[in-house]
């Protein structure tokens, strides 16, 4: 016992207790030299686990792979998918989940290693991943945290000792990710496809015990199921959309139960503001742009509810049309979310009729200038109105001036409207030359300095400190930013 309290880990296995067709039990494939590059202290310490332990040799070769932790019992996840709108059968390719971390607080963390070799789900590939990537996704799904937003959080990033080739050769590392759960809507996609009604049923208990246990007791639990993810993810969605983040790979298998944001593949923030924007390289169509990932959200939804049906009603029928009413009800909750935010973002607190219409202007506005979204909001809360140029038009003058008068019309004091964009703006984002700027110095020449000052200016973006001004400046390069996949 005392061995478990100096490492830290406390596993539950809860996922092998499920039906042996949703997962493969396997271990890790071991790597020639492991080598840790980073640790996360504070999530590191929230789970309950020794940093130096982690750090350690003994800790290091868990977060590689080459070791199993006591108490681990570590398996691949089968699931399906709607990638690009083709469906497909996938499941965890290149990663492998441990176990279940118990925390200090008694919650339930997924710990999951990416990147940690071939699986019987690996199809033709590698189950490897690169170090730059690995690192992005660290960068990026820690700011996405220090934002407020849901996100699937990044304990580790060790590198192998082995190449990998994509197509050049490229360092190989493995991403500790930890998770509310990795249940996906491919998941329910993967049972209802080749599964038993009697193990959807089990799926479905399971995710209600795991993630919604306040509707266990619920006449229909699974209509209830079905009403809670939905609003998960018109707030999640909301979210990303007030702070710019373009997801670029929506796909079902990419999208929890949750309500977390996973899969930090070819994600990216999208400056100027325009709702076609698109950073990832394959999706030529704009399918994932950031104008229609609400769209998106309540198509995968729709995913989610058809894999439901069988349990929403014994007649077809209605069950079709619960599901129908409530994928419906999904935009209307998702506006309401977005422009609740918007109203944050320009210090509002009431409602009135006119808010829709002074928002819609400003993004219009934002548009034809090509003005950044973040930097544009972060001056409006600064009141700082000289660098943008959309600022010297004379129909921004009209719409600033409407939004003054508007702020009257609240009995909140103009301080504690400038406090609530503060808090709703963030100062800066993890800009896309910035990221690049980290990874290069990391991956070329093994400098890790430039990405840890990025990190810690990221991990308080609403705290518009003196240091942050420098990150908040635009990349000079005009040639447009790509992301790419499967890296
Ligand atoms: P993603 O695009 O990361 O959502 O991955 C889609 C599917 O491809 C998942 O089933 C992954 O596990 C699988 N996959 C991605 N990269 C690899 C790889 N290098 N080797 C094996 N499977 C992979
Ligand atoms: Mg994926």
């Amino acid at each position: 016992m005392t061995h478990k309290k100096e490492k830290g880990w406390n596993f539950d296995n809860s996922y092998t207790s499920l039906p042996k067709s949703f997962f493969s039990s396997l271990n890790p494939t071991p790597v020639s030299s492991p080598k840790l590059i980073i640790i996360n202290h504070p999530l590191a310490t929230s789970l309950g686990l020794n940093v130096k332990y982690l750090q350690s040799e003994d800790g290091v070769a868990v977060l590689a792979g080459n070791e199993i932790p006591e108490g681990a019992s570590p398996l691949a996840q089968a699931y399906a998918g709607h990638q690009f709108g083709h469906f497909n059968m996938l499941g965890d390719g290149r990663a492998v989940l441990l176990g279940e971390q118990i925390s200090p607080q008694g919650e339930r963390f997924d710990i999951q290693l990416k990147g940690s070799g071939r699986t019987s789900y690996s199809r033709g590939g590698d189950g490897r991943a690169a170090l730059g990537p690995m690192l992005r996704e660290y960068i990026i799904s820690e700011a996405m945290h220090a934002l407020g937003i849901p996100t699937t959080r990044s304990l580790a990033v060790v590198t192998t000792g082995e190449s990998i080739f994509r197509d050049t050769e490229l360092p190989g590392a493995i991403l500790t990710r930890v998770a509310a759960s990795h249940l996906r809507v491919g998941t329910f996609q993967y049972v209802a496809q080749w599964g038993t009604a009697e193990e959807l049923r089990i799926l479905a208990d399971y995710t209600i015990k795991r993630h919604y246990p306040e509707i266990e007791a619920d006449e229909n639990r699974y209509h209830s199921l079905l009403w809670e993810v939905i609003k998960r993810q018109a707030e999640l969605v909301a979210n990303w959309q007030l702070v710019g983040f373009i997801h670029g790979v929506m796909n079902t298998d990419n999208m929890t139960i949750s309500g977390e944001t996973i899969d930090y593949g070819p994600c990216a923030f999208m400056d100027n503001y325009d709702p076609a924007t698109v950073f990832s390289s394959i999706d030529v169509q704009g399918r994932y742009s950031y104008g229609n990932q609400p769209y998106m959200a309540g198509w995968n939804l729709a995913r989610f509810a058809e894999s439901l049906l069988p349990l929403l009603d014994d007649n077809m029928e209605q069950a079709v049309e619960l599901a129908q009413k409530k994928i419906s009800e999904y935009n209307k909750l998702f506006y309401s979310n977005l422009l609740a935010g918007m109203r944050k973002k320009l210090g509002i607190f009431n409602e009135e009729k006119e808010d829709e219409s002074l928002i819609n202007d400003l993004l219009k506005m934002m548009k034809e200038h090509r003005a950044d979204y973040t930097n544009t909001f972060r001056a409006l809360t600064l009141d700082k109105l000289d660098d943008i140029a959309l600022f010297g038009t004379s129909e921004f003058t009209k719409w600033h001036e409407r939004w003054l008068k508007r702020l009257e019309k609240q009995q909140e004091s103009k301080s504690s409207s400038r406090e609530l964009m503060q808090n709703s703006n963030p100062a800066i984002i993890p800009r896309n030359h910035r990221v690049e700027e980290a990874l290069e110095a990391a991956v070329e020449q093994g400098d890790y300095s430039v990405m840890e000052r990025l990190l810690k200016v990221l991990s308080n973006p609403y705290a518009y400190s003196a240091e942050q001004a420098e990150y908040s400046t635009l990349a000079t390069s005009t040639t447009p930013y790509q992301t790419f996949c499967g890296t």
